[in-house]
């Protein structure tokens, strides 16, 4: 028998349930949608989540096509899954869990007798560690990106190259490699035994049906890849990046992008001209280095012209299969001129 919440399903079986992570103020009980695929066959247990950011929909998308279309008699190994992890940011469509004003995905492993993210966070975090690989499905919020596995246990970590062949299986196209701020659960699972990669599914909010196809996929060669179904997985060569140029407006203005996300990029390109409102030429930024076109961020910022200068990041980005190639994130930093993305 395999347990999540509420959730019990024996050898062949898939059950759904609650996972309870505490009450809410008028003492009713609150329970993340869970669920179990029991698979008639030994194997390994994946977990998977979706929701951890509560606006980020696109793994809900996944899920909800996933979850229906496995059928436990093909499995070997158990699949344990929470539907929606930001229970509370989920119900207004916020980002961030609104009862203690927490990102969840910076909340891991938790504690169980915490806030609300923190009880959210060490429940899931229990069911994640009891599993012996995972998956954290997430998306770009407001900013534009390219679909990309997020490898965050960092290069130096004895489970990195077991959490890149993770990423490397979901197959996307890109994987960002970089070593991920503290909380996340795709470093916090890592250092429990548990390889855990964070799926971007693009780079909008809401359910995009380009970016949840590209997630069924995704889990549904990751499951092959480990042997718990009888697909093959691929073996695309992807895009991988370790680090960034950033670039911001060096003047105040309107931005236009002069580049798709994914394009190749050579020193010297033209990425993007601002203009005042009434269309006057006010400056033009270039690509330092060779690169891909990785990101956008449209969002204003006011601070002192200059600044940006200071945030260039040192890059360096391989492409699986052993060829070199550069990578920019061109994308506007705190500290840069007000400047609004378009
Ligand atoms: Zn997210």
């Amino acid at each position: 028998m395999s347990t999540l919440g509420s959730a019990s399903a024996g050898p062949g079986e898939r059950a759904t349930g609650r996972l309870a992570v505490g009450e809410s103020r008028d003492g009713s009980p609150v329970g993340l949608p869970v669920a179990v695929i029991n698979g008639q066959g030994e194997g390994p247990t994946l977990y998977v989540q979706a929701a951890s950011d509560g606006d980020e929909l696109n793994g809900v998308g996944v899920l909800r096509r996933v979850v229906p279309r496995i059928d436990p008699a093909d499995l070997s190994g158990t699949i344990l899954v929470t539907g929606i992890v930001n229970y509370h940011g989920f119900q207004v469509a916020e980002h961030r869990n609104p009862i203690d004003d927490t990102k969840l995905n910076r909340a891991y492993p938790g504690d169980e007798d915490g806030t609300s993210s923190e009880r959210i966070a060490a429940a899931t975090f229990e069911a994640a560690t009891r599993a012996d690989y995972g998956l954290d499905l997430h998306q770009g919020s407001t900013s534009r990106m390219l679909h990309e596995t997020r490898v965050r246990c960092g290069p130096r970590h004895r489970l990195h190259g077991k959490c890149l062949d993770l990423a490397r299986a979901f197959d996307c196209g890109y994987v960002l490699d970089q070593k991920g701020p503290d909380g996340q659960l795709a470093r916090a699972a890592p250092d429990e035994g548990v390889p855990m990669i964070d799926p971007e599914l693009g780079g909008s909010v809401g359910l995009d049906e380009r970016s949840i196809e590209i997630g069924v996929r995704g889990v549904e060669n990751v499951l092959a890849h480990l042997g718990m179904t009888a697909g093959t997985a691929p073996e695309e060569t992807q895009i991988r990046a370790t680090g960034f140029e950033q670039h911001g407006a060096p003047a105040g203005g309107l931005v236009s992008f002069e580049r798709d996300l994914g394009d190749r990029v050579d020193r010297g390109d033209r990425l993007f001209s601002v203009t005042s409102v009434f269309g006057e030429h006010k400056a033009a930024v270039s690509a330092d280095t060779e690169g891909v076109f990785w990101r956008t961020r449209p969002r204003f910022t006011r601070a002192h012209c200059g600044a940006s200068k200071n945030l260039h990041q040192k890059r360096s980005l391989a492409a699986f299969g052993g060829r070199s190639r550069g990578a920019c994130l061109f994308r506007k930093p705190q500290g840069g001129c007000s400047a609004l993305l378009v």
